[in-house]
């Protein structure tokens, strides 16, 4: 069960087709804000790896790209929210991702008096998303993002950031199933735009930049929701 201590602080949710860079932004401004960053794709690859009944569900869907069910995904999601260290507030990063999911947000939230404080559409070039996210991996100790092409380790095989040397290539990060990761986000995320615009929540960057200046963008979005 959610409690309203759970959820008395500020939520956000980066809207965004996979490749966008809205996990590396989210992680982001947990630093800069000190919000939890909650990723539905991270806890359901968590659920895959501990063979849980919802991962099993959740492993051949993920694998083509497809979405996995709005229940399993809300009460993932629901019982994460009920972790203490979602106090500090938190950046959806990856759900809602259908209407569905975004009602039930909703009422997780009324629940408690609260609401979305901002939803934020990273507005990104679909054509180079296939790109960016076939070379795409990360250091399996600390997370920290790199890319083939735009961003390889300093020194090859050692993670810049802690010096780790086991880096992690995701099975969904391959040029078939962006493809079909991007379909599912046209069809059914992107109505969350009009969603959120209707309730007077939706902002929107464009997010081909610099890293570094779209970030410095959302924390202005940010503050300025959360004041
Ligand atoms: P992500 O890490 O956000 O790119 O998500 C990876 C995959 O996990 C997606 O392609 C979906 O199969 C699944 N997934 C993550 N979040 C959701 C969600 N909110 N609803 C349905 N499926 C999800």
């Amino acid at each position: 069960m959610t409690t309203a201590s759970t959820l008395a602080a500020p939520v956000l949710i980066l809207l965004a087709p996979p490749g966008a860079g809205k996990g590396t932004q989210a992680r982001m401004l947990e630093e800069t804000f000190g919000f939890v960053q909650l990723s539905t794709g991270d806890l359901l690859r968590a659920a895959v790896a501990a063979g849980t009944d919802a991962g099993k569900q959740a492993k051949a869907v993920m694998e083509a790209g497809d979405l996995v069910s709005d229940e399993i995904v809300i009460a993932i999601l629901r019982d994460r929210l009920n972790d203490p260290d979602t106090r500090k507030g938190v950046i959806l990063d990856g759900f809602p991702r259908t209407t569905v999911q975004a009602q039930a947000l909703d009422t997780l939230l009324r629940e408690t008096g609260q609401k979305v404080n901002a939803a934020i559409s990273l507005d990104v070039d679909d054509a180079a998303m296939v790109t960016r996210i076939s070379g795409r991996f990360t250091c399996g100790t600390c997370g920290e993002g790199y890319h083939d092409s735009f961003k390889a380790p300093q020194t090859e095989g050692v993670c810049d950031k802690c010096g780790g040397t086991d880096f992690k290539r995701r099975a969904d990060d391959n040029a078939e199933t962006v493809t079909q990761r991007l379909e599912a986000y046209h069809a059914q995320t992107a109505p969350l735009i009009t969603y959120y615009d209707d309730k007077g929540a939706l902002s929107r960057i464009d997010a081909m930049g610099d890293i570094q200046d779209i970030a410095a963008g959302l924390g202005a979005i940010v503050k300025s929701a959360t004041a």
